[in-house]
């Protein structure tokens, strides 16, 4: 995955964002993470510049995951009256203000960048170039936000142009004011520690809102440097506080809790029903959720596709993140006539990954996040095992280092023989692999049953085809052509429909309005 590009290709490079550069939109920052984490930055952020690697390394020495104390979910309602007396200051402020403190963090991210890889590396066993493509994409969700805050959140008179002051067809002043709901619980997953985490929160604080900020169980560290990282920035410790501790206890009593004016969460579909659930279940005002759960993501890939993109696409959608996102690549389908060649194509380039240690430069698939997601995994390949047929995806060198390794688990790649096999989500580089023939509209007529609905991949060179088949497709982010994982803040709106989430879509246009509450101020003049 490393893209070793020479100091010849860069000019290649440039041409590619050229466009974006000369026509960004007016008020959006230019996002750092463009093209996923395979574009060189003119920052220098990146694994191919030699002062990137050493200040990586030389961090990954000095820096040290902090331990956090887990909360006692007994006591809940204290940080929650905090957080509510917060409010009634932090959402008084002007939104430039604490757009202002979003900046400041991004700022400060950019600069700590080589000790925020190193604590991704070893708190969530990232590899360094998923570790700096989530730092580079935690900067883009604080940037984004800021700039998106302060374009929505100004007063608007209706009806007529922003800032016209003449009276409306009612013949009245009809005035419309976003304001901050109160405070949110926000439940982020390990598999984006920071840029997650601090996507979620950062929407949040800068249209008003005050936080509590759930942590995955398993990356408290990322989080806890983050949140004093943005109480540096200006953020005040009442708008903004950490509490850690497991789902079942911490994250059940805040949503529980009364008074909570909103919960943002990223997980798995189960948990955020438990959640739905549990908020429906309570007394008082309606408590908006925002979900973002998994998916079966396909990729459907015709007889005129390319086959090396296809590999391409396919080795980075499936196995890169060791298979950890939500976006991930979990069925291919490969139209019969060039099924042969492509298996063949993927098995070969999946035996050329290099499987270890995520603190180990060279490395490309690092172990999954713990050893209840290994064994969870270890069971349903044993499943896989009988139930489909294994194909050699895995090098001797994998295999070698999974016994090294804790956790890792080498590429798995297996045939099945029907789309509606898959019943669930296996979050690790585990491949499916199915055959079609005929009408492509009926294969995404299955792919569309099996309810999830997040990511897909086309792969085609009849442009009509793939508008069509985008068209039917009831999914969240389509990817025509190219990979589909590592959706870029502020120009690829990331979120699924379904089974995969309720929207609105992180990173997009639409995402802080259901963070704010609406006013309408009518004056009969
Ligand atoms: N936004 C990420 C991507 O586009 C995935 C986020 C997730 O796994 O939840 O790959």
């Amino acid at each position: 995955f490393v893209h070793q590009l020479a100091d010849e290709t860069l000019p290649v490079a440039e041409l590619l964002v050229s466009p974006l550069r000369q026509e960004p939109h007016p008020s959006l920052p230019l996002p750092l993470a463009l093209f996923g984490t395979q574009r060189p930055n003119s920052a220098g952020l990146d694994l191919t510049v030699p002062a990137m690697r050493d200040s990586l390394l030389a961090a990954y020495a000095s820096t040290q995951v902090p331990s956090v104390p887990v909360f006692d979910a007994k006591l809940v309602s204290g940080p929650l009256e905090i957080s509510t007396t917060s409010y009634k200051t932090w959402s008084k402020m002007p939104v430039t203000e604490r757009a202002a403190t979003l900046r400041q963090s991004a700022d400060a991210l950019q600069t700590q960048l080589p000790q925020f890889c190193a604590l991704l590396v070893k708190e969530a066993f990232k590899t360094w170039n998923d570790a700096i493509s989530e730092v580079r994409e935690a900067i883009d969700f604080l940037r984004y936000y800021a700039a998106q805050a302060e374009a929505i959140m100004q007063p608007q008179t209706l009806p007529g142009k922003e800032g016209n002051n003449v009276l409306g067809i009612t013949g009245e002043s009809n005035e419309l004011f976003l304001t901050g709901r109160g405070a949110w619980v926000c439940i982020s997953p390990w598999n984006f520690p920071l840029a997650i985490f601090t996507g979620q929160i950062a929407a949040a604080l800068v249209t008003g809102n005050t936080v509590l900020a759930k942590p995955a169980e398993q990356t408290p560290g990322v989080a806890l440097a983050m949140v004093k990282l943005m109480h540096a920035a200006g953020v005040p410790e009442g708008a903004l506080q950490l509490l850690h501790g497991p789902g079942e206890t911490v994250g059940a009593a805040l949503v529980a809790a009364p008074g909570v004016a909103g919960v943002v969460f990223t997980g798995s579909t189960q948990v955020a029903k438990i959640i739905n659930r549990a908020l429906a279940a309570k007394d008082g005002p309606i408590v908006p959720l925002i979900a973002e759960t998994g998916g079966i993501n396909a990729m459907l890939v015709d007889s005129t596709a390319l086959p090396e993109q296809v590999c391409d696409a396919v080795m980075q959608s499936a196995f890169r993140s060791a298979g950890q996102r939500c976006s991930a690549l979990r069925l291919l389908c490969l139209h019969e006539e060039i099924a042969d060649h492509v298996i063949e194509m993927i098995c070969g380039a999946a035996r050329e990954l290099v499987a270890g240690d995520p603190a180990d430069l060279a490395t490309d698939l690092g172990p999954v996040i713990d050893a209840e997601a290994f064994e969870g995994i270890q069971h349903q390949l044993k499943r896989l095992d009988v139930e489909a047929k294994r194909l050699p995806a895995q090098s001797e060198q994998a295999q070698a280092a999974t016994n090294k390794v804790a956790n890792l688990i080498a590429p798995q790649a297996y045939e099945v023989a029907n789309i509606s096999d898959l019943k669930q989500e296996i979050f690790g580089p585990v491949l499916h692999i199915v055959r079609w023939t005929g009408d492509p509209l009926k294969v995404i007529e299955q792919i569309n049953a099996l309810g999830y609905g997040l990511t897909i991949g086309i792969q085609t060179r009849i442009d009509s085809r793939a508008q069509a088949l985008a068209h039917a497709a009831h999914i969240g982010n389509v990817y025509i052509n190219r990979n589909q994982i590592g959706a870029v803040v502020g120009v690829q709106p990331f979120g699924g429909e379904g089974l995969s989430g309720t929207g609105p879509k992180a990173g997009g246009p639409h995402y802080l309005y259901r963070f704010c509450a609406e006013q309408t101020i009518t004056i009969n003049t």
